[in-house]
């Protein structure tokens, strides 16, 4: 799998004590270096040619599985016409999304999904024409079958598979995404009794922070239950992991491209919609040092920005990823908000200045774009494409 990125500075890395940044600088690094020269940081700075290798890889580990691209992991116009070289589709969850992306890309086949569709929304993804609806429950496949109108649509479960200790889980219990059992046989029996609106399949999204053999395990059972119900296209979701304390360990697209030839029998369709492990990798949030500090014995330096921008290690308390540059004593970086949880990095063994630059690795998803950016009406970020 190619790597965007060389290094990483975080709480247990030991840096290389050959000076800063390492050698070569990198085009991003190169670039976050420009900006703070002219002034213009904080920045997102996304390396577009390694987001091409990157979904080039994914497609090609995946053989006959479709890949579509969850656009709430990043809907950005310059990253979704790359990732349209290399996707069957987009997942979008709001009609917000919805009308986002076909704006960005009129001719991409569209699975809408997400809880709490409107009206609305059912009737705007209707009139779009998406190729895939994914009902989240009998009462809004009621409503669908009630627009009059014909769909084609996956039945989103939410099967009572133990999960173990992941991010997220959407699934695998009690929680408001998809339906259960009982949901199914409900849903079933609306739309026996009609035509307009077509099972196609079952869509599952369980948990997100599953690596390759994990997601294997859990898309067996989605399997199993799809085949008890005789369908035979199966969208299994995304939550391919990523770790941010270990930024080079990435999801083994190879086994689990392998693993899903394996599992799936001859006639069905399998999809997959992940997001942060396509994106996540390609952008880079680059600011510069303020003010360093000591207070009560230990040492901050207060950055331009901050969680207003990357809500990331807020949402999931983690120290985001920082690029390594001078070792130095560690520092805990924070923000410009006048809140303790801003805070990007705790104890990051680099030496910083006033004026010094930091880039932030990983925040290429879920990053900008689900941020409170106008808490203290700071200025937004630039936003840069190699
Ligand atoms: C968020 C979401 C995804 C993408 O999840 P990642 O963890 O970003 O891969 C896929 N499908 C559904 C239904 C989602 O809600």
């Amino acid at each position: 799998m190619p790597s965007a990125i060389r290094s990483y500075a975080s709480v247990n890395d030991d840096i290389a004590a050959d000076g800063p940044i390492g050698d070569p600088m990198d085009a991003v690094t190169v670039r976050a270096h420009e900006l703070a020269e002219a002034g213009r940081l904080p920045a997102f700075v996304y390396d577009l040619a390694a987001l091409d290798e990157h979904a080039a890889a994914i497609r090609d580990a995946l053989g006959d599985v479709e890949l579509y691209y969850a656009a709430k992991a990043n809907p950005d116009p310059e990253l979704l016409r790359v990732l349209a070289r290399h996707v069957d589709g987009v997942e979008v969850a709001s009609g917000g999304e919805l009308a986002h992306v076909l704006g960005v890309l009129p001719e991409v086949p569209i699975a809408f999904g997400g809880p709490g569709k409107t009206d609305a929304e059912l009737v705007a993804a209707l009139d779009a024409g998406v190729a895939r609806l994914h009902v989240e429950g009998p009462g809004e496949l009621r409503r669908l079958i009630a627009t009059g109108r014909e769909a084609d649509i996956m039945l989103r479960v939410n099967l009572a598979v133990s999960l173990g200790d992941v991010a997220l889980a959407m699934g695998g219990g009690a929680t408001p995404f998809g339906m259960d059992p009982d949901g199914v046989t409900a849903c079933l029996e609306l739309l026996n009794r009609q035509e307009a609106v077509r099972l196609r399949g079952v869509h599952a999204h369980l948990a997100s922070g599953l690596d390759a053999e994990r997601m294997l395990q859990v898309n067996e059972r989605v399997l199993d239950h799809a085949r008890s119900l005789g369908v035979t296209e199966i969208n299994l979701g995304g939550g391919m992991a990523v770790s941010y304390a270990d930024p080079d360990a990435r999801f083994d697209w190879a086994a689990y491209g392998k693993g899903l030839a394996g599992l799936r029998r001859s006639g069905e369709t399998l999809r997959i919609e992940p997001g942060r492990s396509v994106s996540v990798y390609c952008g880079r949030y680059v600011t510069r040092v303020i003010d360093v500090k000591r207070v009560h014995g230990r040492l901050f330096a207060v950055v331009a920005g901050g969680t207003h921008h990357i809500r990331t290690p807020a949402t999931k308390g983690h120290s985001q990823p920082v690029i390594p540059g001078t070792p130095g004593e560690p520092i805990t970086i924070s923000g410009q908000l006048c809140t303790p949880k801003d805070q990007l990095a705790e104890n990051v063994p680099i030496a910083l200045e006033p004026g010094d630059v930091v880039e932030f690795a990983m925040a290429g998803a879920y990053a900008w774009n689900i941020s409170h950016h106008d808490f203290l009406m700071h200025p937004h970020p630039e936003f840069h494409y190699l």
